[in-house]
């Protein structure tokens, strides 16, 4: 953080600086005392399974001389000879009012993405679109909630000239609290699906818990949202401007048509009085809609097509999503994550080597509560038609091959874990198929593609 002293940060979380000078400066912040260097300072937070107040010791022991506290968790105070110290009711709050405060410090574009999946692809190709005109700045990895967006904040400098910020959310109330500490002038809603529909019940409060997104937005500010998702195009522009884009006419911005260039997709955009080609260096169609989704950005950002178009091309997306692989025969890694639309867009994707034998391995999709078997059961559905063998993983998967095989796929086998799999695997894959593999975060599926990957 730049320049922000223990009295600014005092105010903004009204917190009592209980020893050493209220002047200094808070710098770099941690709170993870593995990666503290000396001159950070240390926020104890609470986690569901660690106090971080157990571990103020051992920052002291690194050098480290400035921290916020709850007083009521500190049993020895001895460290606070010598250091600076600000003493806070609830620390992870602390570190959101903080963030909070210090976003005003700096007078640029901030664009929240959000939405059901695709948020980290968005985020990225939003950041690699305005990068070529805009020193802009991004979340790292999926630091995307309310420990993790407020750390995204303070990384924030004099030099930056937009910030994307992806937000995640289980609950209602989360969003709206990350939009409290961001104020995003321009929000992104990606799709509504039905990731976190155990905490939230229905597809449409899904989308009532999105559009918390837009709680500090006034008539200057823009929303972004995929118009051909069943949810967001129902949305009408209200107080503030709104763009929708998509494959149906009618969306502001139209995809017209799609090419598939050796490893690329080139496809053309239709936008009032413009029409505009762009590629992008991934095979996924989901990813022309994000793409769609930074083009908007990019305009409401100031870029022209030309900028736009040099953006798209340098997009780099994190791994595991799509990563494709090509030995004898090709590895699809999707294994970073699940849920039934992303599913989709990956079982979409994996139709698209029409003429090779493909093979969807899919695991468990956690988080769906009594939306699971219906989850698991649209997938299968969806699968049936367009993959030649099914392979599903875990528990809840046995109603991915069970549906398929009611929807008329025969070539389907079930294994409660992953050593079975691999070892069916092993026998099955052979040269010039395409195995697409992909599953919960917790179901490291990517043990599977790198196993496949090491053999083939
Ligand atoms: P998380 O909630 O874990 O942060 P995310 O929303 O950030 O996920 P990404 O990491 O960008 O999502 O993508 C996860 C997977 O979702 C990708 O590998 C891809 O299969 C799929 N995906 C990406 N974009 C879209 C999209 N627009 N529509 C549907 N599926 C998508
Ligand atoms: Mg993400």
């Amino acid at each position: 953080m730049e320049g922000v002293t223990f009295n600014e940060a005092a105010l903004w979380c009204k917190g009592t600086i209980a020893a050493g000078d209220s002047q200094s400066a808070l710098g770099r912040i941690s709170i993870d005392t593995r990666k503290i260097e000396p001159g950070d300072t240390y926020v104890a937070i609470v986690g569901e399974r660690l106090d971080g107040h157990d571990f103020i010791e051992s920052a002291f022991e690194k050098g480290v001389r400035k921290f916020v506290v709850e007083p009521g968790r500190v049993d020895d105070k001895s460290y606070y000879a010598g250091s600076t110290v600000l003493e806070v009711e609830d620390t992870t709050k602390a570190l959101g009012d903080i963030a909070r405060g210090y976003r005003d410090r700096f007078d640029i574009p901030y664009i929240g993405v959000t939405g059901s999946c695709g948020k980290t692809s968005t985020r990225n190709m939003v950041w690699s679109v305005l990068s070529q005109k805009l020193s802009t700045h991004k979340n790292s990895g999926n630091f995307n909630n309310h420990i993790g967006l407020p750390l995204t904040m303070f990384e924030l400098g004099s030099s930056h000239q937009a910030a994307v910020l992806e937000m995640g959310m289980s609950g209602f109330g989360e969003i709206e609290y990350l939009a409290s500490i961001v104020r995003p002038r321009i929000a992104v809603i990606t799709n509504i699906g039905y990731s976190h529909i155990e905490n939230l019940g229905s597809k449409e409060n899904i989308l009532k818990a999105k559009l918390e997104i837009t709680s500090y937005f006034d008539e200057t500010c823009t929303l972004i949202v995929n118009g051909d998702d069943e949810q967001l195009r129902t949305l009408r522009p209200g107080s503030y401007k709104m763009i929708k884009f998509g494959f149906e006419p009618g969306n502001d911005i139209v995809c017209t048509e799609v090419r598939d260039q050796g490893g690329m997709l080139e496809f053309s955009v239709n936008w009032g009085a413009h029409d505009e080609k762009f590629s992008i260096p991934s095979k996924g169609m989901h990813n022309v809609y994000n793409a769609m989704a930074a083009m908007a950005v990019g305009i409401e950002c100031g870029l022209g097509f030309d900028e736009i178009r040099r953006g798209l091309l340098q997009f780099e997306n994190e791994k595991m999503r799509l990563d494709i692989v090509e030995k004898s025969f090709i590895i699809i890694n999707d294994a970073y994550n699940a849920n039934p639309d992303s599913m989709k867009a990956a079982i979409d994707f994996l139709a698209g080597y029409e003429e090779k034998r493909k093979i969807a391995v899919l695991a468990d999709m956690l988080e769906m509560g009594e939306f699971s078997r219906e989850g698991h059961e649209i997938v299968g559905e969806y699968a049936a038609g367009r993959v030649d063998i099914l392979v599903s993983v875990g528990g809840a998967a046995a109603y991915i091959s069970s549906r398929a095989r009611e929807c008329g796929l025969e070539n389907v086998v079930h294994f409660e874990d992953r050593q079975g799999a691999m070892e069916y695997l092993d026998e099955l894959v052979r040269p010039g198929d395409v195995v697409l593999v992909k599953g919960s975060r917790s179901m490291k599926m990517e043990e599977i593609a790198n196993h496949l990957q090491e053999g083939s």
